[in-house]
């Protein structure tokens, strides 16, 4: 999540009805199968001291990608060009900079010329001094959870076609989620869903993770209701918020915290999964160690839940709208 989002207003009582909690029955503890595994596996190493916080542009970040095309080629997900990588440039104030996202299709068997982009950015920030930013939490944590979502795709093939889009210069203003949408690899209106998983693995003592994208797509309402899950699945963030844990600062503006707003503003409909800020968050001590791998297991099958439930709605329910 970009730091730069958080928004100087104060709290007003008008604000008060800000997150709808939804409560479940209390699931069994699941078995963790290879799948988690292999998530918990790829969190680990890309939030590993060797790849100095994945920053744009650092050499920490070139092994991220070559990590990701590795993963990518074992899941059986396609190149859209000539490889996994697609380079774009970008101005931060007066100086352009260089990123590349990387990206692999899997073709649908239902559906296949309608796209579900799943986003997750990979970069996070870079070393200040001796101190590295691992960004466990933000956000190897979603690039896990994208790889996740990519081998369930591959175990069953889905109904839509989907493009999986580990984004780069996320923290320095949404810059690999814009070029993407500048120079979209499918025809824009063929997108028909965006789930944008940015900070998934610290639900801290309530166990909560947000769900975002209800006012787009108000029948995450009925997920909400149906979803079997021990965490608390709050549909909230959609807009400015305080965080939980900080209400004595700024509220957050969550529909711009993230890749989804680059969706949000063209239109289409978005599921925006995410934890709240927490005191690690940004610091030198967003490291995998602080994760509790159960709430990081649930909430990828609470993600995938959700990707399977997207399926049997009908397809005229994923429509452009100018209500974002
Ligand atoms: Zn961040």
């Amino acid at each position: 999540m970009q730091w730069r989002k958080r928004i100087n207003l104060v709290l007003t009582l008008g604000a008060l009805a800000w997150f709808t909690p939804v409560a479940f029955a209390t699931a069994q503890p699941q078995q963790v199968t290879s799948d988690e595994t292999q998530a918990w596996h790829d969190l680990q190493h890309l939030a590993a001291d060797a790849m100095a916080g994945r920053a744009t542009g650092s050499a920490g970040s070139v092994l991220a990608q070559q990590y990701l095309q590795r993963r990518f080629a074992e899941l059986g997900l396609h190149p859209v060009g000539d490889d996994y990588l697609q380079p774009f440039s970008f101005h931060e104030g007066f100086s352009e900079k260089h990123g590349v996202n990387v990206l692999g299709m899997r073709r649908g068997c239902g559906q296949p010329a309608r796209y579900i982009v799943v986003t997750a950015h990979y970069d996070h920030l870079k070393p200040r001094g001796k101190k590295i930013f691992n960004g466990a939490d933000d956000n190897a944590s979603g690039v896990a959870g994208l790889l996740y979502l990519a081998a369930k795709t591959q175990q069953s093939c889905p109904l839509y076609s989907y493009l999986f889009l580990a984004t780069d210069a996320e923290e320095l203003g949404l810059d690999g989620a814009k070029a993407f949408m500048a120079k979209p690899p499918v025809a824009l209106d063929a997108i028909v869903l965006n789930i944008n998983l940015d900070m998934i693995s610290r639900g801290e003592s309530n166990q909560r993770l947000y769900l975002a994208g209800k006012k787009q797509l108000p029948q995450l309402v009925k997920f909400a209701e149906l979803a079997q899950t021990p965490l608390k699945l709050t549909l909230a963030h959609d807009g400015r918020q305080s965080s939980l844990g900080r209400r004595s600062q700024p509220p957050v503006d969550w529909s711009n915290a993230s890749d989804h707003a680059v969706f949000r503003k063209a239109g289409i409909p978005f599921l925006y999964f995410g934890v709240d800020v927490h005191p690690q968050y940004h610091t030198p001590q967003d490291d995998w160690q602080r994760i509790d791998p159960q709430y990081f297991f649930a909430a990828l099958r609470l993600i995938e839940q959700s990707r399977r439930w997207l399926e049997t709605l009908p397809p005229q329910t994923f429509q452009k709208s100018s209500n974002n």
